[in-house]
């Protein structure tokens, strides 16, 4: 098999094989055909794992953040450098199109690794001048053993934007990705220790649920960083209080989209493509609740069908084609189930709405109008390419119901009033919010969400303080007065 990789899981510098773990079979979703065999964790490897973590750690921090950062932003060129076989590998693991994976995988794990790389000699504690002449200095130390766990959408870039920074810090890392998608995060961990990372620095481990929440439970791990669903972003929140570890929580959204009457209507329809079909649909701040002013919305849904009749469906590793199959026959049945509740509820179906008949797991990309705030649609998260159009008046009207949701990942408007674009981005309960644009993260900003989408923030310098923490140290220039 093409993308078999050596063994299943990468501990201590090298890659390690224990059969008695559960299978794993590994399905490129354009075909259904089974392209790699890997095996879960067992207790053994967990074991191997966290104790190689463990025993490379304080060597890693005691290097000067030049030197960690050095190695981080070679593992950066490597990655840039086999950019494109790393997407072959991306789009085979995810069934996404090597037109997007050429894009936004591996090139944004890459981004990770540079940015994280260059603030790694700039991470410092500070000085505190007291009175009297006393001081206080601080001292940012990592946090020790870290856990990484995957989802399945972007596996590369998880593995990195949790691996980057956590290595900047000085930890050390265990990272399980999905075991939908294993494969990718085998080769970041290759590439960082190719570029000088020591062993048992970053390991990588499969498995189901049960791995992840042995890895959690495990006191030997300080943090916890989680990309998933909300219920099991509960669950693995609620193991890490018992340890009282640290947590960063990137979880699910229903996250809405306001176009105003008066915004660049092709724009609008740009965004709420590339916010709803991009991937297939999986992608977690998704602007899934597509609020259309009434005056407009039948412009805009005349305009968004013509735009989708252009989407270049099929074989994902063809660089003409813009949308591929979902990641799994499970996942394309809860979409399809999305959307016959959409149907039964009485929503009006406008464009797609069924699975489409090839091989491999294809669901016509799906837009619904006349969508109302209760229907099922409008409020679970679907992860999968389902808009819903939902009708509003006023401004008012609109904040309100944009934010009757317990997510709260991201949010965007469409409008050419600039006071307007303001204030409701201030209104908006939601981590990451859009001005005419939509799902864009860059490095540089800081992206996570609010309510139930999350604790935290991953990127930009504030993923540094969710990595690392502070001693302060108090040094008395002065006699110690003691009352007796
Ligand atoms: P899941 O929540 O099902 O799984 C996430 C990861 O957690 C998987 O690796 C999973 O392993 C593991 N896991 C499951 N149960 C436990 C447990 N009890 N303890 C520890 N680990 C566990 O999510 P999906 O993989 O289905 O991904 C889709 C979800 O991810 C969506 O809800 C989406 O919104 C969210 N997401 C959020 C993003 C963000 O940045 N906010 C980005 C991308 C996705 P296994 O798969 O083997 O069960």
């Amino acid at each position: 098999m093409k993308f078999q990789p050596r063994a299943s899981h990468f501990i201590d510098g090298e890659y390690v094989e224990d059969t008695n773990g559960a299978a794993i079979e590994v399905i490129y979703p354009a075909t259904g055909e089974v392209i790699a065999r890997l095996h879960s964790a067992t207790p053994a490897i967990v074991e191997q794992a966290l104790n190689s973590a463990k025993n490379a750690q304080a060597a890693w921090a005691a290097l000067s953040g030049t030197e960690r950062g050095r190695i981080l932003r070679r593992a950066s060129d490597i990655m840039r450098e086999r950019n494109y076989d790393l997407s072959v590998l991306e789009t085979h693991d995810t069934g996404k199109p090597i037109q997007e994976t050429t894009v936004a995988d591996a090139t944004s794990g890459a981004d990770a690794l540079e940015y994280f790389g260059g603030l790694a000699a700039s991470l410092t504690g500070e000085h505190i001048p007291l009175g009297g002449g006393d001081f206080v200095y601080t001292i940012r130390e990592a946090l020790g053993v870290c856990v990484g766990i995957g989802a399945w959408n972007y596996p590369t870039q998880i593995a990195c934007w949790k691996g980057a920074p956590a290595l900047a810090c000085g930890n050390t890392m265990v990272f399980k990705p999905s075991e939908t998608t294993p494969l990718s995060a085998l080769k970041v961990a290759e590439i960082l220790v190719e570029a000088g990372v020591p062993k048992g620095v970053y390991n990588v481990i499969q498995g189901y649920g049960d791995v992840g929440a042995s890895l959690v439970s495990d006191p030997r791990v300080a943090k916890v960083s989680l990309t998933g669903s909300v219920p099991t972003g509960r669950k693995v929140y609620a193991a890490a209080a018992d340890g009282m570890k640290h947590v960063t929580m990137e979880l699910g959204g229903k996250s809405p989209m306001i176009v105003f009457d008066d915004a660049d209507i092709e724009n609008a329809v740009s965004g709420a493509i590339l916010g709803n079909f991009y991937s297939s649909g999986q992608v977690c701040s998704n602007g899934t609740r597509v609020f259309v002013q009434k005056g407009i919305k039948e412009a805009f849904l005349k305009r968004l069908s013509e735009r989708l009749a252009h989407a270049k469906i099929g074989d994902p590793m063809d660089e003409d084609v813009s949308f591929g199959p979902m990641v799994s026959e499970n996942q394309m049945n809860i979409a399809l189930g999305y959307i016959e509740k959409g149907k039964a509820e009485g929503a009006r179906l406008v464009y797609g709405g069924e699975r489409i008949e090839r091989d491999g797991y294809f669901v016509q990309p799906t837009v619904f109008a006349d969508v109302t705030d209760n229907m099922t649609i409008a409020r679970e998260e679907i992860f999968g390419p389902v808009m819903s159009v939902l009708d509003f008046e006023t401004e008012e009207e609109v904040m309100a119901r944009a934010n009757d949701t317990e997510f709260g990942l991201a949010a965007g408007v469409f409008t050419n009033d600039l006071t307007r674009a303001h204030r409701i981005v201030a209104g908006f309960e939601a981590g990451t919010c859009y001005i005419n644009t939509y799902n864009l993260a860059p490095v540089e900003a800081p992206f996570g969400g609010s309510k139930m989408s999350g604790v935290g923030r991953e990127n930009s310098k504030l993923a540094i303080n969710h990595f690392s923490e502070m001693k302060t140290v108090y040094i008395s220039m002065n006699d110690v007065e003691a009352p007796y």
